[in-house]
């Protein structure tokens, strides 16, 4: 297990029970910048993340409770400044919520297992969906396919 989640007790990515947590509880588990964007709705600043301009294959899971959220084929270059994807990994894996904050009419996306903040989506993406899901890469976890799995989705001429 990654040390960083050795004091993390809700971290797992088999277990999909709902994790309710009060903040007290977050900040003593979580790294600060993961606690400041997941539960005090931050913004990380563009293009700090080493997931925007990334682009290994494998899945994304949730940095606070390890809940899958996106898989690496539906990432892509939105140029916005923030890792970018058009579909989640299932429909229960992600939580949509009106954001009337900013003087803007947005709708945020929070992680279905935690209810951590992950970013918004909006209706600007690519086909198949349409839709950018545009996510801090903060409360983000990146685990590499296994090496069989990735040689067979790679396209030789690649
Ligand atoms: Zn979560």
């Amino acid at each position: 297990m990654d040390t960083t989640k050795k004091n993390n007790s809700v971290y797992s990515k088999s277990d999909t029970g709902k994790v309710v947590l009060a903040d007290e509880e977050w900040k003593k588990i979580l790294p600060q910048d993961v606690f400041y964007i997941a539960r005090m709705k931050g913004t990380e600043r563009p293009g700090t993340s080493k997931y925007d301009k990334f682009s290994e294959t494998g899945t994304y899971y949730c940095a606070a409770c390890g809940n899958g959220l996106f898989k690496s084929d539906t990432k892509f270059e939105s140029g916005c400044g923030w890792p970018s994807f058009y579909e989640p990994v299932s429909k229960s894996s992600i939580i949509y919520t009106p954001d009337n904050t900013h003087g803007m009419q947005r709708t945020e996306v929070q992680c279905g297992r935690c209810k951590a903040h992950l970013g918004h989506v909006f209706d600007d993406g690519p086909p198949p969906t349409g839709l950018r899901y545009c996510i801090n890469g903060v409360v983000l976890d990146f685990e590499k396919a296994k090496e069989a799995e990735k040689s067979f989705k790679e396209k030789p001429q690649q």
